[in-house]
């Protein structure tokens, strides 16, 4: 049997075609999928920045109905919905793996990059690692949250931010406007959003933002140092080495300052600020599995709505290219078996 994917291909773009479905093996499930969103790792996939991938299925957003499971699988049931995640396998028995720590796994298996993907009319997941997506949380909000939403979710929890504390959240794209949400309604902070775009501020500033700051017209260090007397932690998803030296600037001692953007500079760190002020910084790689189940839920309580539009297999191109020029708001969620 035979079903469609967006695949990367050998000249760097992305491509719908047939490939032949496998039968499943041992801790396996077959996904018919609903949906898959779009995500700046995608394209860096099918552009071949981390390497040549070609062939493989892209997407790491989706949300599927389990069709089928193998024989010994407990974990998922015919008619559950499921996660096809970015953390898509750990090895379960590593130093990582036992520790809460397993999207650290050194032998981890990701979606759309080392295994086909969700960007397929049918996915097969390894059962245990796929998260099952609770009744109320429609399956776009459910996809989006599934990388955007744990990554800054769980972001926020390793700042350890408490209610009532200042978090500045840099870059308020797709990943910043639910690091926004989250910030605001699960964990009760007060932010201040940082961009160099007056659009999302704005965007930023009707979700709830209590300061926002341009760092084209501001400095954001002397802004919110006299505003808040320094941000007690800051997550960064913006993609601009200066964004992550604004946030050192700009928070409190004792603060994390908490990286989620790629950009592939190095940053500059004042070793006295680091060893004086106390100041922290720390990466974080998306979710744990318990991580998207809890960020699952918010979604489902509606604390969280992630903005999306569906979108046919056929506009992934485009939508890449919607990407590069960055004339995205919100989500793009390919929609599958229409
Ligand atoms: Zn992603
Ligand atoms: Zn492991």
């Amino acid at each position: 049997m035979s079903y469609k994917a967006i695949i990367a291909n050998k000249d760097r773009k992305a491509e719908v075609i047939d490939k032949e479905l496998r039968p499943l093996e041992s801790g396996e499930a077959l996904l018919n999928m609903e949906c898959c969103g779009v995500c700046h790792t995608d394209m860096h996939v099918k552009n071949a920045d981390y390497g040549d991938k070609a062939g493989v299925t892209l997407g790491h957003e989706g949300i599927g109905i389990v069709e089928a499971v193998a024989e010994d699988v407990t974990s998922l049931k015919v008619g559950d919905r499921a996660s096809v995640a970015w953390f898509f396998e750990g090895c379960g028995t590593c130093e990582y793996c036992t520790s809460g720590r397993e999207t650290l796994c050194r032998t981890v298996k990701n979606a759309g990059y080392t295994v086909d993907g969700g960007m397929a009319e049918k996915t097969i997941v390894t059962a245990d690692y796929a998260v099952k997506v609770p009744d109320n949380l429609p399956s776009p909000a459910a996809s989006s949250i599934t990388c955007a939403g744990v990554t800054t979710y769980k972001a926020i929890k390793v700042s350890n931010i408490q209610p009532g504390q200042w978090l500045l959240i840099s870059g308020l794209g797709g990943l910043g406007n639910l690091a926004l949400q989250y910030a605001k309604k699960v964990f009760n902070a007060k932010v201040i959003a940082v961009d160099i775009n007056d659009r999302q501020l704005e965007f930023a500033k009707e979700h709830g933002a209590d300061l926002t700051i341009n760092p084209l017209h501001e400095n954001v260090g002397e802004v919110v140092q006299g505003a808040t007397g320094g941000a007690h932690a800051a997550v960064v998803t913006a993609v601009a080495k200066s964004a992550f030296n604004d946030a050192v600037d700009a928070v409190r001692a004792g603060a994390r300052v908490v990286a989620v953007g790629l950009p592939t500079d190095a940053m500059d760190l004042s070793i006295p600020r680091l060893v004086l002020d106390g100041i922290e910084v720390i990466g974080s790689l998306v979710g744990t599995r318990e991580d998207l189940r809890e960020a699952f839920q918010f979604g489902a309580e509606g604390l969280v709505v992630p903005k999306c539009q569906m979108r046919p297999m056929e506009d992934i191109n485009d939508i890449f290219q919607e990407m590069e020029d960055g004339s995205i708001q919100g989500r793009m969620v390919i929609e599958l078996n229409k």
